[in-house]
């Protein structure tokens, strides 16, 4: 098997994989990346280099990818040696914020208001669509938070579409959240779908800080989160695991974001669930049964930054002794601001004392 892309999205689903007996080839220009540390093989160049490609194609049964700014023509190349899930037109709407906007819309689900923003001229009409505060956001190449600013004013809403090199963008109302959710789901090639329970996330400064499953939303709400995840992968035709990020304001829920892939929100999964979500990428992959996704145990996820890398990195002490407690960490070489290094989940009798436990483990590290 054969993947795009070699963070620790790619390094779980390897992972998974060699589990299952397979063999692993990662594609990743970084020499040192955390999926190419586990895969059999690492071929490391460029997602556009064709004699890389053509490599991963005849070496691979099946590819997949773990990011979703891998290059659509990309996929398209690959498709022409081996199987490739999920396919190019999916990437393509999900890399692009400006094409899932307008997909979404299109398709009748509900997103917060948006403008589609290509030159200054276009702010003007969008805020007045929008309403302030609004948040700018770059069409491509945006992720946790980066690419985003919040806007007040239209001098303020020019001189960050000025700041962003004048790229195309999304304007986007700012909802007054209540709480953010999220659905991971399998689709295969029959059309059946595996959902995992609805998760509640949290973010900081745009980043995913904590995820805590069951997500403490009325059961209406949840089921509806799953209908309207079920509903964008069908309608898209996907095949493969996919995430929907919701908001929910007013009680109502929002579509925020498809991702194209396992997401951060779905990392609890590893510890709670019967089948986790790389497992289940695998099994998509491969065209085998969509594994079981049913909830073992309250769970909250925490993930750990490399911002807690100063004075010689966290305490793992208080964390690894606790029965109910989980580690994963992701094999970075260097810990940065931000940076995702790795995560823990926290199992209880229910969400509240899951959260607990993981605010005083965070706390210890
Ligand atoms: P995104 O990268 O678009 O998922 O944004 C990262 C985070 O910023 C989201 O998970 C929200 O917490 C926040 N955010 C993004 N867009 C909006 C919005 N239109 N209104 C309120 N909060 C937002």
């Amino acid at each position: 098997m054969g993947i795009l892309g070699g963070g620790q999205l790619g390094r779980m689903f390897t992972i998974a994989a060699r589990t299952m007996g397979y063999k692993v080839v990662v594609l990743d220009p970084d020499f040192a990346s955390p999926a190419g540390q586990m895969a059999d093989v690492h071929l490391q160049a460029d997602y556009t280099d064709h004699g890389a490609l053509r490599q991963l194609g005849a070496a691979c049964a099946a590819v997949t990818t773990e990011f979703e700014n891998v290059p659509a023509a990309s996929l398209i190349e690959l498709a022409k040696h081996c199987r490739v899930s999920p396919g190019a037109q999916c990437v393509a709407i999900a890399q692009d914020r400006s094409h899932e906007k307008s997909w979404l819309a299109q398709n009748g689900f509900a997103t917060a208001p948006f403008a589609l923003v290509y030159s200054e001229g276009d702010l003007d009409a969008g805020l007045a669509d929008t309403g302030t505060p609004a948040i700018l956001k770059v069409a491509r190449f945006g992720y946790d938070g980066k690419g985003q600013a919040r806007v007040n004013t239209r001098e303020e809403a020019r001189a960050a579409f000025r700041e962003f090199g004048e790229q195309p963008c999304v304007l986007e109302g700012f909802v007054k959240l209540e709480r953010e959710v999220s659905v991971v789901l399998a689709r295969d090639d029959a059309g059946e779908c595996a959902l995992f329970p609805v998760a509640e996330n949290r973010h900081e400064n745009g980043i995913l800080d904590v995820s805590i499953v069951p997500a403490r939303v009325p059961d209406s709400l949840a089921r509806q989160a799953r209908d309207m995840a079920r509903d964008i992968a069908g309608k898209l035709g996907y095949v493969g695991v996919m995430a929907v990020e919701f908001f929910v304001a007013d009680g109502r829920l929002m579509v925020n974001e498809i991702a194209p892939r396992p997401h951060n929100s779905g990392h609890y999964t590893l510890d709670a669930c019967v089948t986790d979500q790389f497992e289940q990428q695998v099994r998509v992959l491969c065209g085998l049964p969509l594994g079981d996704t049913r909830l073992l145990s309250p769970v909250a996820m925490v993930n750990i930054l490399g911002d807690r890398w100063h004075d010689g990195g966290p305490h793992w002490d208080a964390l690894l002794a606790h029965p109910n407690v989980k580690l994963h960490l992701y094999g970075k070489e260097t810990a940065r601001p931000g940076r995702k290094m790795g995560h823990f989940n926290v199992l209880d009798a229910d969400v509240e004392a899951a959260l607990q436990l993981a605010e005083q483990m965070r706390g210890a590290l």
